[in-house]
C-alpha cells in the first residue's frame, strides 16, 4: 500500500467503489470515465508503478490479469464480439493512475 494511491485505497476497500471481481491477486471496477460500453480497470492488490517496474517474480500477477480480463468479457458477453485489453505504460503512453492496471475495453455495437 502507497500513502495516497487512489488504486490502492480501491483494492483495500477503503472506499465505495463496488467491485466486481476479486481474488488473492487483484480486483475489477468499473472505469469512473468509461471510453466504451464495457470499461472495467483490472488492478493487482500489489503496487507496482507501471508496466516497467515489473520484475520476473511479478509474472504471475501480469498472466492473473489477463486471465482475468478473459473472465470478465465472458461475464460481460463482449468475449465472442472481441475487446481490447490496455495497459497504458507511463506519461506519454496515456498513464495517469500510477498503480498498474490493465483495461478491459469492449461492448461497441
Ligand atoms: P490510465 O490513464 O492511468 O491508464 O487509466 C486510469 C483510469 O482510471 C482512467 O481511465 C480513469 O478514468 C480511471 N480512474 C481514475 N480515478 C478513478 C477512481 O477513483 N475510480 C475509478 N473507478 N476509476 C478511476
Ligand atoms: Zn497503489
Amino acid at each position: 500500500m502507497t500513502a495516497e494511491c487512489i488504486f490502492c485505497s480501491i483494492v483495500n476497500g477503503n472506499t465505495d467503489t463496488e467491485i466486481l471481481f476479486e481474488n488473492e491477486t487483484l480486483v475489477v471496477f468499473k472505469d469512473i470515465n468509461p471510453h466504451a460500453p464495457v470499461h472495467q480497470l483490472l488492478v493487482p492488490r500489489k503496487h507496482i508503478r507501471s508496466i516497467n517496474d515489473l520484475t520476473l517474480s511479478d509474472d504471475t500477477i501480469v498472466s492473473s490479469l489477463i486471465s482475468a480480463g478473459k473472465r470478465m468479457a465472458n461475464e460481460m458477453g463482449i468475449a465472442a464480439s472481441g475487446y481490447k485489453l490496455v495497459f497504458n505504460v507511463e506519461r506519454g503512453g496515456g498513464q495517469m493512475i500510477f498503480h498498474l492496471h490493465l483495461h478491459l475495453l469492449g461492448g461497441w455495437k
